[in-house]
């Protein structure tokens, strides 16, 4: 395979070479299992995903496992492969896709899946699972799309529900032992489904009532569970991090050391579908991050380290963290930031302490524009809490402040949409309210706005997703009413969202719709200048796949659900009492002040939620 000679017809070559700092070489020939870690979207997405590193040094760190990481070829470069007839390559030997036991897909955004089907066929291996032979790799997914896996079941062999660190190892323990005793695909995966976590999607039916909706999911094989149950890491202060991530030649969008200091949410936002399938929360001591921080320091040579979670200043020992990360980090000019802050518990002391070595903007995300509104949403913070954080900012000289928003939310009205104006408004006025000696001689509020998206496991999963022209509507209105100088807005295509609707609660009916739109060429459908909305309409026409079945329908309690069938502990009947408390406009308290009952610890026991 001559890639120089093709290299140097693409843009971003560094995309394609691998060798980089930490990247993991081994022989081959000397392995047991080879796995393919694909990232369905280009190299420098792909390595900014904290799974991917987590996954990639946790199989290789098992010394007959070699894995090998696979991306999305930019358009150039796809152009190039066919032109040459090269198939779908790995980064760290150049071996096609084929020749791999395990092509492993992790599912961040519904809009990749037509990457994920021209990675398939770039590689030369049959889209439809059934179609595969024992010659091809097994194909098997995992992440936050993979709680609703059945857009995609009729491709993936199986899935990996929850949390890999545990489970992965021991599918490779299964296969191992049927690699090594002679045992074919079919074996391997009756064995696999009696891991908890995984499902196979090939082992249940389902069959559909006329007006479209699933009469019945039912299991053909005996030993396949009746309800595929989550994995979480119970211990998660004890869970494998890398401490030599791979360092990138080539600039990547997250190039920093991410820190990750617990998983889950206390919060209970009804529109977050991370909030309720991350829990319970468990965190990581203090003690283990900063010795974590300090190997990856002296393994990578970063200079910026991000503490990543849901909600991070909800951790219980972020003084301690930061403090201790300060003392580490702070003569070394390395930078600390903290992407994700509550309004409610947004402290001038923080940002004081992680500001010292880098000075960036502030984000915040009131989400809704009007207090009723915040509490359908159970947003759970306040007018007064924007107010106070401003205040706090502004005295503490900043200039630059953005407000995330959504619109397209359960019960929202015009009211609420222009509430978002207004609040930008009330943060100008404070920053004009402030001492001109203290504040920033600048300032720039950005209102930026996304459209709701309706997601499984969530309070609003059975609401009816607002249409483009609504959602258009609604953009417009909030365009005419920011009229303030210091404000600036953005908005989301909204027909990319709606499109993402109907995969986020689609079922397998929809594998023939993305077979036709990968025909009619749809690919990088998330990135703007390659998104075709008409293609994907075609595509809903060919195969006779009315969209508005899966996002604008309202669904009833009633329903089977195209992901019933899967056990994140969050039980339906909280989820129906906490919608039924968004249609009253009531709210539900964080896990801390009071335990709501969703069912994670008689799902998975312990006493460790809050
Ligand atoms: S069981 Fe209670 S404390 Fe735990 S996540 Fe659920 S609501 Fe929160």
């Amino acid at each position: 395979m001559n890639l120089d000679t093709i290299l140097k017809h693409v843009e971003k070559p560094s995309r394609y070479i691998g060798n980089e700092y930490n990247s993991v070489h081994k022989n081959p020939a000397d392995m047991n299992i080879r796995f393919g870690f694909c990232f369905a979207d280009v190299y420098e997405i792909g390595m900014s995903h904290l799974g991917m590193k987590i996954l990639y040094h946790l199989l290789n760190s098992a010394d007959d496992i070699y894995c090998e990481r696979f991306f999305t070829p930019w358009v150039d470069m796809e152009e190039q492969m066919r032109a040459h007839n090269i198939p779908l390559f790995s980064l760290e030997t150049k071996t096609p896709a084929k020749e791999f036991d395990f092509l492993g897909f992790t599912l961040q955004y519904e809009m990749s899946y037509t990457n994920i089907l021209n990675m398939l066929d770039l590689g030369g291996i049959p889209l439809y699972a059934k179609d595969r032979t024992e010659e091809d790799p097994i194909i098997c997914a995992g992440g936050p799309c993979a709680y609703n896996p059945e857009p995609l079941a009729d491709f993936v062999d199986f899935f990996m529900l929850g949390e890999g660190e545990e489970l992965m190892m021991e599918v490779m323990d299964v296969y191992r032992f049927f690699k090594k005793n002679g045992g074919t695909k079919e074996d391997f995966l009756k064995e696999a489904v009696k891991l908890e976590g995984v499902y196979v999607p090939a082992f249940y039916d389902v069959s559909y009532n006329e007006d479209g909706t699933i009469q019945s999911f039912t299991k053909n094989y005996d030993d396949a569970p009746d309800r595929i149950k989550k994995r979480i890491i119970r211990d998660f202060d004890k869970c494998f991090a890398p401490d030599n991530i791979i360092v990138p030649f080539m600039e990547i969008v997250h190039d920093r050391i991410m820190l990750e200091v617990f998983r889950g949410c206390i919060r209970g936002c009804r529109f977050c579908q991370a909030g309720m399938i991350y829990r319970p929360v468990r965190e990581r001591s203090p003690e283990t991050l900063l010795d974590l921080a300090q190997r990856l320091i002296n393994n990578t040579g970063y200079e910026e380290i991000s503490l990543s979670s849901l909600s991070t200043s909800d951790y219980t020992r972020l003084k301690e963290l930061t403090d201790g990360l300060l003392d580490m980090t702070e003569d070394k000019k390395i930078g600390l930031s903290l992407p994700s802050l509550r309004l409610d518990n947004f402290s001038m002391e923080l940002m004081q302490k992680v500001q010292k070595v880098r000075k960036s903007g502030l984000t915040f995300a009131p989400e809704a524009g009007t207090q009723r509104l915040r509490d359908v949403i159970n947003k759970n913070i306040t007018e007064e809490d924007l107010h106070n954080a401003a205040q706090m900012a502004f005295s503490g000289g900043y200039g630059t402040i953005k407000l995330y928003f959504m619109i397209g939310l359960p019960t929202e009205t015009d009211e609420d949409i222009l509430g978002i104006s207004h609040l930008a408004d009330e943060v100008v006025s404070i920053y004009k309210h402030t001492d001109k000696e203290i504040r920033n001689k600048n300032l720039r509020v950005t209102v930026s706005v996304s459209s709701f998206v309706p997601k499984p496991f969530t309070p609003f999963q059975w609401v009816g997703q607002n249409t483009q022209e609504t959602l258009f509507r609604k953009q417009m209105l909030l365009k005419e009413a920011i009229r303030n100088r210091y404000v600036s807005y953005n908005w989301h295509e909204s027909t990319l969202s709606v499109l993402e609707g109907v995969f986020a609660r689609g079922d397998r009916r929809l594998s023939k719709v993305l077979v036709e739109a990968h025909r009619l060429g749809a690919k990088f459908d998330s990135w703007h200048e390659f998104f075709h909305m008409d293609t994907w309409m075609e595509a809903f026409k060919n195969t006779d796949v009315d969209p508005d079945f899966y996002n604008i329908r309202e669904r009833s309690y009633e329903e089977i659900l195209p992901w019933d069938h899967i056990d994140v502990g969050v039980t339906k009947k909280f989820l129906i009492n906490e919608s039924e408390k968004a249609k009253r406009g009531e709210t539900t308290g964080n896990c801390r002040e009071k335990c709501s009952g969703c069912g994670v610890i008689p799902a998975f026991g312990g006493d460790f939620c809050g």
